[in-house]
């Protein structure tokens, strides 16, 4: 088997472990003699395997009966719409941070349905940041306020998560999971799962049952919130075969324990964001009480060396480095199931890198 390091955004590693059970039970899954994909949503396999998935969610968010966890087609992309559809009614006004290209999307599907404020604006910023809690005007009496706790393209984090006064949405598509968080202070979160918790295919919606009953009544049964909450995210065939990979992936984060989790990612930025910082050879592109520990983005001193960087490293086994096209530069991406190994052979391969190229 030659498994390589995988440093890709999205959709990202798995843990070797969880893809390995999926394999075993691939053709048969545990003597039904049928694949988890072939059989149906309504049966007593799948429907165990999607209220664990539930379940560890609910678990691992430290969420009670107060909440909901929803699996909802369409990836964050369409919560983006699906959030102002449900909330923002006429005469009303959500507030929005902007502080790079998701929340910017956010904003965009935002205002073909309502009255957006923008709270604070960073995107075209560089070097990268997020706005801090002073700059950040919010709306008083506003229906909801949405933030961007970790924007995967620029590589910054939200360190922490302000007081908006409104009830608190979050895209944490890229860092769910992945640091200590109160998911008690939002009415929801949501995130698309190929980051941290599964392959593509569906987001992971965490739901204050109080405000999803609160939404409108106009969307298309498809588009309600409250639909899937009745159905428990079965009103229609949901993605069976995610689903059950992220009921693997969240036993895995359950196995772990989220403290270890949460230490191994800090320390395996913090290996990679100190080979940055020791050279003026790398430059990180976000301000440093802004970085993040999932997405981390450099550059070089030009770009043909990032071109040589990135076909370097992949002959040597470290794979998807490029930064996204539209900002250019060197992405190394290590979600929660990004092994430490990894890390160590990339912080090998750029301090060897600079010496040959410096
Ligand atoms: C990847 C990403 C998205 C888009 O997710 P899709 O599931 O592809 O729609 C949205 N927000 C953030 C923060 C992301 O990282």
């Amino acid at each position: 088997m030659s498994r390589v390091y995988n440093f890709a955004a999205g959709p990202a590693v798995l843990p070797l472990e969880c893809l390995q059970e999926a394999q075993a039970d691939l053709v048969d899954f545990q003597g039904s003699g049928m694949s988890i994909m072939e059989m149906s949503h309504r049966g007593k396999e799948y429907d165990a395997i999607h209220n664990e998935a539930r379940e560890n969610l609910k678990k691992l968010m430290g969420l009670g009966d107060d909440y909901e966890v929803l699996f909802i087609q369409g990836g964050a992309s369409l919560q983006f719409a699906m959030i102002p559809m449900n909330w923002l009614g006429k005469d009303q006004t959500a507030d929005y941070i902007n502080a790079g290209t998701w929340g910017a999307s956010a904003v965009k599907q935002a205002q073909m349905i309502g009255n957006v404020n923008i709270a604070a604006n960073t995107q075209k910023e560089i070097p990268t940041r997020m706005p801090s809690l002073d700059e950040m005007k919010w709306t008083p009496g506003a229906v909801y306020s949405h933030i961007t706790t970790n924007e995967t393209i620029a590589g910054t984090e939200m360190k922490e998560i302000p007081e908006t006064g409104s009830p608190l949405i979050a895209d944490m598509s890229s860092d769910i999971l992945s640091c200590p968080r109160d998911y008690n202070r939002f009415v929801m979160v949501y995130a698309g799962a190929q980051k941290n918790l599964g392959p593509a295919g569906a987001a992971v919606v965490a739901i204050r049952k109080d405000f999803a009953e609160k939404g409108s009544a106009t969307p298309p049964t498809m588009l309600r919130y409250q639909t899937h909450i009745d159905k428990n995210s079965l009103y229609n065939t949901p993605p069976c075969f995610t689903i059950y990979m992220i009921c693997l992936t969240t036993r895995w984060l359950l196995k772990q324990g989220l403290e270890t989790v949460y230490a191994n990612n800090a320390a395996k930025a913090k290996k990679i964001y100190d080979v940055i910082d020791s050279t003026a050879f790398y430059r990180g592109t976000a301000q440093k009480d802004c970085r993040s520990n999932m997405n981390i983005t450099f550059r070089l001193p030009t770009e043909e060396l990032e071109a040589l960087f990135v076909k370097q490293a992949a002959e040597n086994g470290m794979k998807q480095l490029k930064g996204h096209r539209s900002v250019g530069g060197i992405r190394a991406s290590i979600y929660n199931a990004f092994p430490m190994a990894g890390v160590d052979s990339l912080v090998a391969f750029m301090k060897e890198f600079e010496k040959r190229n410096g």
